[in-house]
């Protein structure tokens, strides 16, 4: 099995997303030594439990790392904080990959801290939960999920290879994208729809001209505001470090929902129909699934 070929694994982050990588490599029947350091509750919890064998405490005490495979599953402005101070702890070697959610500055970092020999490349398991911790950690998360592989100028075609069968043996689907497109793209498809559904869930909540306006909701309001109960930790983060594309993909929205607004206000029936009827043709096929067609290569 790919995975038995490194000795000791250390997951920097043990919350929801470096504990399902815990979980998910214990399944696919990963026996050898799993160390985690960063989330204090989750990590007793784990260790009591022998999802991890031993509390990490080289980073903390400024010794070299032991492990082969170092697995950086904090937040991200954690993960680029950890690359910036304590990235020269490992050794020669070493293969460094990380789960953060937004790529260009984690990537950026590792490219100007990671030692001589050490492979890095980033990643992102496009999969997850609302609610964050170990406590919500699930050996079954990734599995069939796309799983970006985000290789840079210090990333290696072994560590490619690498960290593309470390994604399978968790159950996912490497998907090789730069971080830039990774970022652009993710910036459409996940943070814009956090930001439509936040923003939709608060303005029917707070809106005074419909009373009782949560008790007229059905299935279509709860799958549109699903994502509002996400936290705002979680969140931060990823808006802080993509906040470019971000304000770019709400323009390019803004601009769609302009032309709908003038069609319904001022446009002949004729004109409205075309409008509204183009926008649900579109959606239709977005959603079909034809619109993968061109998207990112996925790797085999
Ligand atoms: P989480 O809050 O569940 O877990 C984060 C863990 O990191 C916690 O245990 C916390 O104590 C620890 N931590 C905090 N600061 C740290 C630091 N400076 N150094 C080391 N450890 C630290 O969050 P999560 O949902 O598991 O997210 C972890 C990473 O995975 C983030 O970078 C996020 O962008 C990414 N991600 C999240 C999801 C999701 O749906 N939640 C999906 C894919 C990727």
């Amino acid at each position: 099995m790919f995975i038995e070929k490194f000795h000791r694994i250390t997951i920097v982050g043990l919350g929801l997303i470096g504990g399902s990588v815990a979980l998910a490599l214990r399944r696919a029947g990963y026996r050898r030594v799993i160390t985690a350091c960063g989330g204090s509750r989750g990590i007793a919890a784990a260790k009591a439990c022998g999802v991890i064998d031993e509390i990490e405490t080289c980073f903390s005490e400024n010794r070299p790392c032991e492990s082969e495979l170092v697995y950086l599953a904090a937040p991200i402005s954690g993960i680029t904080e950890f690359l910036r101070t304590r990235a020269h702890l490992i050794k020669r070697g070493t293969l460094v990959t990380d789960a953060g959610s937004t790529k260009r500055e984690i990537c950026a970092m590792a490219e100007q801290s990671v030692g001589e020999g050490v492979h890095f490349i980033g990643g992102h398991p496009i999969a997850g939960k609302e609610a964050g911790g170990f406590e919500n950690a699930d050996a079954n998360l990734f599995d069939g999920a796309a799983y970006a592989l985000t290789p840079s100028r210090i990333s290696t075609p072994e560590i490619l290879e690498a960290v593309s069968n470390l994604a399978r043996s968790l159950g996912a689907e490497p998907v090789v994208v730069s971080p830039e497109v990774h970022d652009r793209t993710l910036s459409m498809t996940s943070h814009l729809p956090q930001i439509l559904s936040s923003a939709l869930a608060g303005l029917v909540l707070t809106n005074n001209e419909l009373p009782g306006g949560l008790c007229l909701t059905g299935s279509g309001f709860r799958s549109m505001t699903r994502l509002a109960a996400s936290p705002w930790s979680v969140w931060a983060d990823i808006v802080e470090s993509n906040r470019d594309y971000i304000a770019g993909g709400i323009g390019k929205l803004e601009d769609q929902l302009r032309k709908i607004r003038e069609a319904l206000e001022r446009g002949s029936p004729e004109v409205r129909e075309e409008a509204l009827r183009r926008m649900f043709e579109e959606g239709n096929r977005a959603v079909s699934g034809s619109a993968c067609d061109s998207g990112p290569s996925r790797e085999d």
